[in-house]
């Protein structure tokens, strides 16, 4: 993607200096809240979520790598970028787009959900309307999903913003209320139409940024790529050996490319509707 130079998003909070403080203790009961709108990896199992207490961010200047810098950058440039396709787009039909905020964190932040951990992968938390990231994501894509390059991590990026849009637009809170009436195996069947629909909407935003003539050759095709890198039954069968459809969270690599793809070609909202039909939204 052509983004240097381009405008950087001033809607960034860097909690990569440290997070000094602990506050309190206790369970963190609202880590559920983040099971629907996590990138779908764990990269180290079961991770313990339910340990530790509240902390709070300590401003300490921040060290990072020239590699860091230049991720750091490319990010607040992607997000800039969906700030002006969402902008647009929710101002065309008549709607309010409020910016969501992009944290960097490294390895454990506490968020309006709870804890987060670098293990769960990027994540957007409804509750304070911000993407989380810990960086060191972009080599864990690299080296154990074999998801490389800029596109691929700008795909991260649009699809937790995808969430984002869709608390905006009260999917999230509709569907979270249907998740809660009904068993784990309907419960992850809902979860893999949000997803999808996430996938749906970072489709949009490239669509977007084609559009103008930003991409360059292999862009499209990390992006695929990467969509198909975690999708459920590939993540399964890395990790446990076996394919498990009812534990699907996020859905197939086949489904999460399709539905990328979809609004990759679409550039529209509308084409999104993994519920079909059954919750209006746009
Ligand atoms: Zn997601």
């Amino acid at each position: 993607m052509k983004w240097e130079g381009r405008r950087k998003s001033t809607n960034f909070e860097d909690h990569r200096g440290g997070m000094s403080k602990k506050m309190g203790g206790g369970i963190i009961g609202i880590i559920l809240l983040l099971v629907g709108a996590y990138f779908g990896v764990d990269l180290s199992g079961v991770a313990p979520l339910l340990e530790g207490g509240n902390t709070v961010v300590s401003n300490q200047p921040v060290q990072e790598s020239a590699q860091e810098e230049r991720l750091r950058e490319f990010s607040q440039t992607v997000l800039a970028e969906t700030e002006n396709t969402w902008g647009r787009l929710f101002a065309q039909s008549g709607k309010n787009y409020i910016q969501p905020i992009m944290v960097a964190y490294r390895d454990r932040d506490n968020t309006g959900c709870g804890l987060g951990q670098a293990a769960m992968g990027p994540f957007y938390c409804p509750a304070d309307q911000r993407v989380y990231l810990d960086f060191s994501f972009y080599n864990d894509m690299k080296t154990q999903l074999k998801a490389d390059g800029e596109f691929a991590w700008a795909y991260v990026i649009a699809h937790e913003v995808g969430h984002h849009v869709q608390n905006l637009l009260g999917i999230s809170s509709k569907t979270q209320a249907a998740q809660r009436q009904t068993d784990q195996v309907s419960a992850n069947k809902i979860s893999v139409l949000v997803e999808l629909q996430a996938d749906c909407f970072a489709g949009v935003w490239a669509h977007d940024v084609q559009g103008q003539g930003l991409l360059e050759a292999g862009d499209v095709e990390k992006a695929f790529n990467a969509a198909q890198a975690v999708g459920d039954d590939r993540l399964q069968q890395q990790s446990q050996g076996r394919v498990i459809p009812d534990a699907f969270t996020h859905g197939s690599s086949a489904q999460r490319l399709a539905w990328f793809k979809r609004g990759l070609q679409s550039g529209d909202p509308r084409a999104c509707d993994t519920f079909d039909g059954q919750i209006r939204y746009w």
